[in-house]
């Protein structure tokens, strides 16, 4: 198994061993990408465990299905406790969870609409996502020379899992050329995102970011940088970014549950400011990093304290 996971699913109402979560081949969601998903952190914090922003999470998931057309028979505050449930159960103190909602299995058509709506919450433990050394030096990006999906053909609001095919381009091309990820242009030619974090630009200490038409995710963690930089005083211009903007910036980072608040040191091999972590970045990360330990005071109320049993169910 490549990774530690939870022992517990939360499968269709139920909690099932892991082992025992399993489709069937002719789920409609392995034919045609139909599902949405969602990628949330629970933190181990000084006072206990607790899942990062919850809510926001869960609403998205609820509107990525409605985007989705995928008939949704729980609710978010169903689905909220049953990831709290999930994570109570399976005895990680600190864990990534990856609740999915699909289309199973019923009929080949592409419509899809016949077929049962199937969804599971599991849990994985997941360090670093861009490298340990990554939220202090930074990682090397390129312009990727793939774009993000066209307006009028996805809809990148929603984390649909089809549309992940595009993020995967870009990151596979990413890798091939040396850089850790890229940074993927809208068809206008307007920077959007990466293949999994939303991304800040700073220039004369005003803050950039890419807005919702660029074809972005709306970022849960954009949202968090965002009202952290506002409560700093600094100004975010939410706006068109420009590729050059890249280039000439004086810090870039990048935003995302699993890259989390990740400074960007190079793009296309330029170097971006000093080359080093900038002072913006590091004032965010301060904020950020200093919320999800719990030595700072959930001053916005993001944390869902959880209750991790030491034995856990299944084991
Ligand atoms: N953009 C894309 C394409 C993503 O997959 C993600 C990860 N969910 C993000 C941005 C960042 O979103 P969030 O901060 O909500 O994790």
């Amino acid at each position: 198994m490549p990774f530690n996971n939870g022992p517990m699913i939360w499968f269709d109402g139920k909690l099932v061993r892991w082992e025992d979560a399993t489709v069937h081949v002719t789920a409609h969601v392995l034919h045609y990408g139909s599902s949405v998903f969602e990628g949330i952190r629970t933190y181990e914090t000084v006072n206990g465990s607790a899942i990062f922003r919850l809510e926001p999470h869960m609403r998205r998931l609820m509107r990525s299905a409605k985007l989705a057309r995928i008939d949704m028979q729980w609710t978010q505050d169903e689905l909220m406790q049953a990831a709290v449930d999930v994570v109570e159960h399976n005895g990680q103190p600190s864990c990534y969870i990856r609740p999915i909602v699909f289309r199973g299995s019923e009929q080949f058509g592409v419509d899809g609409r016949a077929c049962p709506t199937q969804v599971a919450i599991m849990s994985i433990e997941w360090g670093r996502y861009l490298g340990a050394d990554a939220i202090e030096q930074g990682v090397d990006v390129g312009v990727s020379s793939w774009r993000r999906m066209a307006p009028g053909a996805n809809m990148a609001m929603g984390k649909i899992g089809g549309q992940y095919v595009n993020s995967q381009f870009i990151a596979m091309e990413a890798h091939d050329q040396g850089f850790n990820d890229a940074i993927a242009l809208d068809m206008s030619g307007y920077v959007s995102e990466g293949s999994g974090e939303n991304v800040f630009v700073i220039i004369d200490n005003v803050v950039y970011t890419p807005p919702v038409s660029s074809s972005i995710l709306a970022g849960v963690t954009r949202d968090s940088a965002m009202k952290i930089l506002g409560a700093l005083g600094y100004e975010v211009r939410e706006q068109t970014v420009a590729r050059d903007m890249l280039y000439i910036a004086d810090e870039i980072f990048f935003t995302g549950t699993a890259a989390e608040i990740t400074p960007v040191r190079s793009v296309d091999r330029m170097t971006v400011g000093s080359g080093s972590r900038g002072p913006i970045t590091k004032a965010v990360q301060d904020q950020f990093f200093g919320i999800t330990s719990g030595r700072l005071p959930d001053q916005f109320g993001w944390l869902t304290p959880v209750t991790i049993r030491q034995t856990a169910v299944g084991d």
